[in-house]
């Protein structure tokens, strides 16, 4: 194992232009360009970031919004007689309540900056899985206990009144097309039919549950007792939709288009870094309006033949500057392979900045665990986040460190500490990241905020490690490459 600690002179309190390191942000970047960018890191303008909802926040108004939902049936439901009418019932609020959730499960998505800062992308993501899975069985129990309660009532087998369902009444075959393509979607979601299937296979299939809602809302205006007879409920209803489809429209198409008008993101240069790691240059202007932090990150799509109809979301690798920005990838698939291939000059949209990975100044000694290519955002809230750091980084050989001479740099001139953990488990002769091995590289570890960004099997293993290191889960962040 090398473990190397630097330390030079000492720790000062410091923002982003107060020591050399986080001044060569760009410096290293003598990548080729166009132009060069510039050294100046953008300062930080807490006074103009938007609004951030906090866990607790999102799923009171979640919860409010379900309660809500139950008021609107009770009230439009005079009364509940015999078993034909207990299963329409709780299938009528099942129904609503899927009404309701998949318009939840689109605004978690929908890029909504209070969201994105104050969840953070992963959670969110996580949320909407979770949530998806929830949803798509209530889809089939709705379906499955409206067809059963309208048989009970009508004294007819389920197939007949299925029958009778869908072709008698209004837009119920629209609303059953739709059921099944969410459960399709469902399905391809789950874990391990996701393994198989392209990320791109799965987002675009994943596209339908779009059309999946627009099929079935018709159906619950149409149908829903609800909705019938109540012109108030159907147009708050209605507006529910609308509001939603307006910011996920806003968020996900206007704003980077306004944000591709305002800061015309070009590629400025590639550099590799290591085997199969890449660092990617981009300018622009007016770049302190994007208010960037480190931790967070962008979804990029390049704009040449090949690469144009994806975006991929990579972190910043460095302080945002006030024209250049750089991302570091590793080649993972064909998407961030064909990135070393970009030329000068290629543009670019970016949508962003997301994620909730950006510490803050809490007056604690901060840790930064890093695992391979996830040192992507760490380096560059190691070279910005006041206070004492220390950086621990885990690569399994001396090739795959990346960075490893800008790291040195930054720990030399803001008196941080770098302890680089190399080798296979086997060379090293146990686990690196050991709450034993930890404490003695970290004194004061339980004391400190901890932050880990790297592969999902190293993070588990390093939140575990430091949970038994006695940190509180509440000190502990970490950012997530999987959504
Ligand atoms: C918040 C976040 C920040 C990231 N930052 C970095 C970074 O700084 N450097 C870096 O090298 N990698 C980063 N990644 C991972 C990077 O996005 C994927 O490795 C990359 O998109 C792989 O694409 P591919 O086509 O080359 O590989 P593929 O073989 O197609 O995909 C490999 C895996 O990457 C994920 N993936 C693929 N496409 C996407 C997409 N469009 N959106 C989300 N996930 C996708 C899937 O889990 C997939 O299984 C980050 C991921 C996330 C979620």
């Amino acid at each position: 194992m090398t473990s190397v600690a630097r330390r030079s002179g000492p720790a000062r309190h410091a923002g982003a232009e107060a020591y050399p390191g986080s001044r060569r942000e760009q410096a290293p970047h003598a990548a080729p360009s166009r132009r060069p960018p510039s050294a100046r890191p953008v300062p930080a303008r807490p006074g103009n970031r938007p609004a951030r909802v906090g866990a607790r926040g999102a799923l009171a108004v979640i919860i409010a919004g379900a309660v809500m939902v139950i008021v609107l049936w009770w009230h439009s439901t005079p009364g509940v007689h015999g078993l034909g009418g207990w299963l329409t019932g709780a299938g009528e609020v099942l129904g609503l309540l899927c009404g309701y959730g998949v318009v939840v499960l689109v605004a978690l998505m929908s890029r909504l900056p209070p969201l994105e800062r104050g969840l953070g992308t992963d959670k969110l993501a996580r949320w909407h899985a979770m949530g998806g899975r929830y949803i798509v069985s209530l889809v089939v129990a709705h379906g499955l206990l409206i067809v059963w309660g309208y048989a009970a009532t009508a004294h007819a087998n389920v197939v007949s009144e299925s029958a009778t369902l869908l072709t008698q009444y209004p837009d119920v075959l629209m609303a059953t097309v739709a059921g099944f393509l969410l459960l399709g979607i469902g399905i391809v979601s789950m874990r391990a039919a996701r393994r198989r299937v392209r990320y791109e296979t799965w987002y675009f299939l994943h596209l339908y549950t779009y059309l999946a809602i627009a099929l079935a809302f018709s159906h619950q205006l149409a149908d829903g007792a609800a909705f019938v007879s109540n012109l108030a409920a159907r147009f708050w209803w209605s507006a529910m939709y609308l509001t939603v489809l307006v910011l996920v429209l806003w968020y996900r198409i206007a704003v980077p288009l306004l944000s591709y008008r305002r800061h015309r993101f070009e590629i400025l240069g590639v550099k590799a870094e290591g085997p199969g790691v890449i660092s990617v240059y981009i300018g622009g202007r007016r770049f302190e309006e994007l208010d960037a932090e480190p931790g967070q990150f962008f979804r990029w799509r390049f704009l040449t033949r090949s690469l144009w109809w994806s975006s991929h979301p990579f972190s910043l690798s460095a302080a945002p500057g006030s024209d250049a920005l750089r991302i570091t990838v590793k080649n993972m698939g064909d998407h961030s392979q064909a990135l070393a291939r970009l030329r000068p000059g290629t543009r670019v949209f970016a949508e962003g900045p997301y994620g909730a990975f950006t510490p803050a100044d809490s007056g604690r000694g901060v840790v930064l665990l890093a695992g391979g290519v996830g040192i992507t955002p760490l380096r560059a809230i190691f070279a910005t986040l006041p206070g004492h750091v220390t950086l621990i980084y885990r690569a399994s050989s001396e090739r795959d460190l990346v960075f490893r001479d800008e790291l040195d740099a930054i720990a030399a001139a803001r008196g941080a500490t770098v302890h680089y953990l190399v080798g296979s488990r086997t060379e090293i002769g146990g686990d690196p990241l050991s709450p034993r091995v930890l404490r003695s590289l970290v004194p004061g570890l339980d004391e400190q905020e901890a932050y880990v960004c790297g592969p999902s099997g190293m993070t588990s293993a390093a939140v575990r490690a430091l949970r038994a290191a006695g940190v509180p889960r509440q000190r502990i962040h970490f950012e997530s490459f999987e959504f």
